[in-house]
């Protein structure tokens, strides 16, 4: 099947996937993204109180930039570290708003799988030249896509590391999974009593655990009883 017609599938329109549209625009190859949240950028509106870690010049692209900067948009200053909300409101979402982009973005649309057209266990021959199937689920039920290329911009945020070694849950992990939470919750916001007057186990001693950890002591400062202590599975 001649497949060059068709759309290059993006996974996820997060400011990668959302990127790879522009870069695709760029070169004239007609992208289709396909975002499971109501929003572009759905994982980040779950660390949105968190700073990021790097300045605006890295967190920028700058296929995606040309595209905004003909649309009007004030670059915001590169030295300056932004929390996930402003990286949102002034970079994925006005680039997710932008008509080009906007034309080719279907939210709400959960990739379920990914195969080659007519290929199974039985069947391989010809695999490199069949274009790619989607089984997506959207709005209106499940359907399935053609594509001639994928692009996975599914991002981490959704499958976070476990905290046992060797790849595999912690013993006990899946059991009590009611009761742990990963990346960074929102322990002074949105979960506050969930954490207050609570002794919490932070497990790791990254990046992630060190700011919720300063979280943690503030909670412990605001409220009485709180407290906190930090264990590293490695
Ligand atoms: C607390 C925190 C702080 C961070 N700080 C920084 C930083 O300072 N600098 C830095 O470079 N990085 C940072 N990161 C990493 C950050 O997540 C990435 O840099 C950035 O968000 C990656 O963008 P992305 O588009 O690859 O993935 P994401 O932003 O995770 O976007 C992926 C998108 O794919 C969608 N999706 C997932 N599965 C499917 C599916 N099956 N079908 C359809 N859509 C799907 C999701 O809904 C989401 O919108 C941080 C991460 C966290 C959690």
């Amino acid at each position: 099947m001649e497949n060059t017609y068709l759309p290059v599938a993006i996974i996820g329109a997060g400011p990668v996937g959302l990127a790879a549209a522009a870069h695709l625009l760029a070169r004239g190859i007609t992208p289709l993204i396909l975002e499971a949240g109501p929003k572009a950028g759905s994982s980040i509106e779950e660390w949105a109180h968190v700073k990021m870690f790097s300045p605006w010049q890295f967190n920028v692209d700058k296929e995606a930039a040309k595209l905004l900067l003909a649309d009007g948009w004030t670059p915001p200053l590169k030295n300056e570290y932004p929390t996930g909300r402003e990286l949102l409101d002034r970079f994925v979402r006005p680039l997710a708003d932008l008509e080009q982009i906007k034309h080719h973005l279907q939210l709400n649309t959960r990739v379920l799988a990914v195969t080659r057209v007519g290929q199974d266990v039985m069947k391989t021959q010809g695999r490199s030249a069949a274009p790619f199937l989607l089984r997506v689920r959207g709005p209106s039920g499940e359907q399935d896509l053609l594509a001639s290329a994928v692009i996975d911009a599914s991002g981490t945020y959704l499958t976070p590391n476990l905290m046992g070694a060797h790849g595999i849950p912690a013993l006990g992990e899946i059991e009590h999974a009611a009761h742990i939470a990963y990346g960074i919750p929102e322990v002074l916001g949105r979960v506050r009593n969930r954490y207050a007057n609570k002794r919490v186990l932070v497990v790791g001693g990254g990046h992630s655990a060190f700011n919720v950890l300063q979280d943690l002591v503030r909670l412990t400062q605001e409220g009485p009883a709180n407290q906190s202590a930090m264990g590293d599975p490695g």
